[in-house]
């Protein structure tokens, strides 16, 4: 029974995520893209980054910093040569 209720509820939560035109999944490692809040704590932004050129779509602070913002970088020396 349990397991039955934990399948569907993923389905929900899969559906739910796949409905929307902004994911909140990054796109690289597939972990939540936790919102940016400001000081008292109230969420500001919860987008994460654009994750081109290195995927399509969005990412989380930590695949923007470690391996789209090299990829970019990386395209930009490519492009001047
Ligand atoms: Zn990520």
């Amino acid at each position: 029974m349990l397991n039955v209720s934990m399948t569907l509820q993923m389905v929900i939560i899969t559906t739910h995520n796949g409905g929307l035109n902004m994911s909140k999944d990054c796109i690289i490692c597939g972990s939540n893209i936790p919102p940016h809040k400001n000081e008292e704590g109230v969420v500001y932004w919860e987008g994460g980054h654009n994750a081109e050129p290195y995927a399509s779509g969005r990412c989380c602070d930590l695949c923007h910093d470690l391996l789209v913002i090299p990829s970019r970088l990386k395209q930009m020396r490519e492009e001047k040569v």
